[in-house]
C-alpha cells in the first residue's frame, strides 16, 4: 500500500521533493494544498505535473474516511464517525464555542489503560494511530465544517480513544506538525493532551519545549480507591502523578488540569472532595468536575445534582479553582467510545 503523505513532517517533505528534483520552494506549495484539504495529487495546478505524477505513484493523500455524523440538538455538538483503512473505526467530536471551534481526536484504535469506566478500552488496544490518521482527522473535519462557517478547528483536545502518551512519537509529530505555521498553525496553547497519568511520559513531554496544556485525568483522591478505576494506579501512586504535574508547570509554566469523573458512591463524597483538596493544596492547578452520563450495562451512576454541587462547593472551600465541564450531547453519545459501540451494535444486528 502506498504511503499517507500526511504522515510526513514539512522537512520530510521537502526531502521527498528534493529527491525528486523539486527545488525546496515546492515543499510549501504542497504543504499549502495539503493543509487546504486538497485530496489530489492531480489538482494541484502549481506543481509540475511529471512532479504530480510521481508524487502520485509513491504516496495517497489521507485515510480518513466519515462513515457518519451526529449532530446535537442544540447543535453545539457533532460527532464523527470515522473508518480507517483497515477497516478499524474511530470517532472524534467538534464542540462549538463562543471562541471558536475545538476538536477531541482520537490518537489510538482502543485503549489499553483499561479504565474502569471507559468504554474505549473494551477490547484493549488494537493499535496506534499514525501521523497522518490524527491529520486526516482535523482536515476531515475541517472538509466538513466548510466555507460556511469561515470557522475552522483551531483548538485541539486529545481526548478521544486512546492513550496520548502512550503513542508518544507519533503524537509529539502530530503535534509539531499542526503547530507548524506551513500546516494548520495551531498554537500550542490552544491544545490539551489529556493522560491517565504515565508519569515518566509527563516528565519527558514536560521537557520538548512544546507548551501545551496537560490534562491528568485522576478520577481519585487516593491509590487505593484509584487502584478500583484506574489500573495504571498500580504503576504509578497519585503522589508520584501530582508530582510530575508540579513538574510540568514548573517546566513549561503551563496550569495543569486534573479531571475528575464523578461517579454516584464510588468518589462523589465530600471525604474525598476535602481528601483532594488537600492533596492539591498550594499547588496552583484546576479541577474539572465531569459528572459521567450513566451509560446502560455499564456499572456507574452519574450522580445525583445534590451530591454534585456539595463536592464543588467542597473543593471550592479548600481553595481549589474548579470547574464544571460542560456535559456534551448526551443524545448523542457524548461518551467517549459510545457512539462508535452503538454503531458497530447496529453492525451486529
Ligand atoms: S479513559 Fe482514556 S486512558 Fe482510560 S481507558 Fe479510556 S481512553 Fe484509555
Amino acid at each position: 500500500m502506498k504511503q499517507d503523505i500526511l504522515d510526513k513532517s514539512p522537512e520530510e517533505i521537502t526531502d521527498i521533493l528534493k529527491q525528486i528534483g523539486e527545488p525546496s520552494f515546492r515543499g510549501k506549495q504542497l504543504l499549502n494544498w495539503l493543509y487546504r484539504g486538497t485530496k489530489s495529487f492531480e489538482d494541484m495546478t502549481n506543481l509540475p505535473k511529471h512532479t504530480r505524477i510521481k508524487l502520485k505513484e509513491r504516496y495517497m493523500i489521507g485515510r480518513v474516511k466519515q462513515i457518519k455524523k451526529m449532530t446535537s440538538d442544540n447543535s453545539d455538538t457533532i460527532k464523527y464517525l470515522c473508518l480507517l483503512h483497515d477497516s478499524n473505526i474511530i470517532e472524534c467530536v467538534v464542540m462549538r464555542y463562543d471562541y471558536g471551534n475545538t476538536l477531541c481526536l482520537s490518537t489510538q484504535v482502543g485503549c489499553r489503560m483499561g479504565c474502569s469506566f471507559c468504554e474505549s478500552t473494551r477490547q484493549g488496544l488494537i493499535r496506534n494511530l499514525e501521523v497522518g490518521e490524527m491529520v486526516g482527522q482535523v482536515l476531515m473535519v475541517n472538509a466538513d465544517l466548510g466555507e460556511a462557517e469561515k470557522r475552522n478547528i483551531r483548538n485541539v483536545v486529545l481526548m478521544g480513544s486512546g492513550e496520548p502518551l502512550d503513542n508518544y512519537d507519533n503524537v509529539v509529530k502530530f503535534l509539531n506538525l499542526i503547530h507548524d505555521p506551513n500546516t494548520l498553525n495551531i498554537s500550542f496553547r490552544n491544545i490539551t493532551l489529556s493522560t491517565c497519568g504515565l508519569v515518566p511520559r509527563m516528565r519527558e513531554l514536560a521537557d520538548m519545549d512544546m507548551p501545551i496544556t496537560l490534562a491528568v485525568s485522576l478520577h481519585a483522591p487516593n491509590d487505593e480507591s484509584r487502584r478500583r478505576i484506574m489500573p495504571v494506579a498500580s504503576a504509578y501512586s497519585v503522589r508520584e502523578v501530582v508530582e510530575a504535574a508540579k513538574y510540568y508547570f514548573e517546566r513549561t509554566g503551563r496550569r495543569v488540569s486534573f479531571e475528575y469523573s464523578l461517579m454516584e458512591g464510588v468518589n462523589d463524597g465530600v471525604e474525598q472532595a476535602e481528601e483532594l483538596g488537600r492533596l492539591l493544596e498550594d499547588f496552583p492547578c484546576h479541577v474539572n468536575i465531569i459528572p459521567i452520563n450513566t451509560i446502560e450495562g455499564a456499572p456507574y451512576r452519574r450522580s445525583p445534582e445534590v451530591r454534585i454541587q456539595l463536592f464543588e462547593k467542597s473543593l471550592r472551600s479548600a481553595g481549589i479553582q474548579v470547574t464544571r465541564r460542560r456535559e456534551l450531547g448526551h443524545e448523542i453519545g457524548g461518551a467517549c467510545g459510545q457512539l462508535k459501540r452503538g454503531y458497530v451494535d447496529t453492525l451486529q444486528r
